[in-house]
């Protein structure tokens, strides 16, 4: 079984992990007592990491600081989530000012208009909108539509893609079907079609990122992506576009780079500003379900649409900017190429998938077709615990995802501190 699935890690080598831990004591105390509280000692899997993860206390900017004191340049943003860095002024100042008049109340509120009126404004298939605390339940809720609209009970989506923890779509993104999951190969129009000419009558949704993200920053080819929602419809399934990620790539999504209208859009992270937060958008035609006037389906959430996350959100989303946007596709460049030279500089195998401010690395001569599928995991881990002992995040399966604070000193400093990683990686290598 993939180590990817069992969540077990390759030991780092002797002196990196020494280090780590040398530098890391107040982490490993409350390691220690968390594996008391909670399995695993955590209640997020992509935030946990072997021997233990830091624990943080502050962040500002484009940098945080853990509890034993150090500071770090912080290159994985909470997995693209925090799209202008931590602590954002604009953001901190408006969700102070809602903190202040209270957080949440079973009524209506008027930030909520004003972040679904953007969203509808920026995304245009989505005519209207209905939040969730999280891009996991955006998906469980658009395949709620898609059951109830087409009166169907499967799903299928792309082996490795990733919509949420949901059982479901959780064991398709680990390449496995299920009692309700079917899968066929992303990138590969004649297997979606396959599978929705055989299975098609039972399918209510067929689930696709525009670019694959928790896979390893692949994108979809437009013809293909043209090509399963035409086929998705031909068998009467709705087409959901899971735009949790990709939202931060242009103002629109990539749905309006590539000119593809889906039933449904998923939406999350860098809609809630740094907050909880999930959506799914449509038409209204679509989302009529919903109305308490026609209600074919019940759908609430205590926290919902909360005033807090939807001010953050909208400063988040008025402050993404095409200019910002294209900024940090730069900067990715810039690290990506200074990347690879490092690790040729070092002797190391390695590669890179890259789409706009985004950039997943691998140390191997070729990406795999899905981080799932990664052999260098030994590499990885000792590079991701090196970044740490010098002061650079990132995700501990080689994401990077950039944020708009991120200055072009930043990047070359990112560089520097990779390059020292890089070489205590190649040093452990070569014993
Ligand atoms: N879909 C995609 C494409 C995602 O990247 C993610 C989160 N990584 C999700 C859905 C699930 O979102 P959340 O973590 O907020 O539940």
């Amino acid at each position: 079984m993939s180590t990817a699935i069992t969540g077990s890690q390759p030991e780092a080598a002797d002196r990196i992990i020494t280090s780590y831990l040398e530098r890391t004591g107040r982490s490993a105390e409350n390691y220690a007592l968390a594996c008391k509280l909670m399995p695993g000692g955590t209640s997020r899997q992509a935030s946990f990491w072997s021997p233990y993860p830091l624990v943080i206390d502050s962040g500002s900017g484009a940098r945080f600081q853990d509890i034993d004191g150090h500071n770090y340049l912080d290159l994985i943003n909470n997995y693209t989530a925090m799209v202008h860095g931590h602590a954002y002024p604009a953001i901190v100042a408006a969700t102070q000012q809602q903190i202040a008049k209270g957080t949440a109340w079973a009524a209506a509120n008027e930030p909520h208009n004003r972040l679904a009126a953007l969203i509808v404004d920026r995304v245009p298939s989505i005519e209207q909108i209905r939040f969730t605390n999280s891009g996991s339940e955006a998906g469980a809720l658009a395949f709620t539509i898609a059951r109830i609209v087409t009166g169907r009970t499967k799903l299928l989506m792309a082996r490795y893609g990733y919509h949420g923890s949901p059982l479901e779509f959780e064991i398709g993104s680990f390449g496995n079907e299920g009692p309700i999951t079917h899968l066929a190969t992303y990138n590969d129009l004649a297997d979606f079609e396959t599978v929705l000419n055989e299975h098609g009558h039972d399918i209510a949704a067929v689930f696709l990122e525009p670019v694959m993200g928790a896979s390893g920053i692949i994108a979809g080819d437009p013809d293909f992506l043209h090509g399963v929602r035409a086929a998705a419809h031909k068998a009467g399934a709705l087409f959901v576009l899971d735009e949790v990620l990709t939202l931060r790539f242009s103002r629109g999504g990539c749905q309006t780079e590539i000119g593809i209208t889906p039933d449904l859009t998923m939406l999350g992270k860098i809609i809630g500003g740094g907050f909880p937060v999930g959506a799914v958008g449509g038409s209204s035609d679509m989302l009529r379900i919903f109305d308490p006037a026609d209600m074919k389906v019940f759908h609430t959430g205590t926290f919902n649409a909360n005033p807090v996350t939807m001010v953050a959100g909208e400063v988040s989303l008025r402050e993404l900017t095409l200019d910002r946007i294209e900024r940090m596709d730069e900067l990715c460049k810039t690290l990506q190429s200074g990347l690879t030279a490092a690790a040729k500089r070092h002797g190391l195998p390695f590669s890179t998938n890259r789409y706009g401010s985004c950039l997943n690395i691998y140390f191997s001569q070729s990406a795999p077709e899905s981080s799932v599928l990664r052999d260098d995991e030994l590499l990885m881990n000792n590079f991701h615990l090196a970044c740490i002992n010098h002061g650079l995040f990132i995700a501990h399966r080689g994401l990077i995802a950039l944020s708009t604070v991120l200055t072009k000193e930043d990047i070359a400093e990112a560089l520097e501190r990779a390059d020292m990683a890089m070489r205590d990686v190649a040093a452990e290598t070569g014993e």
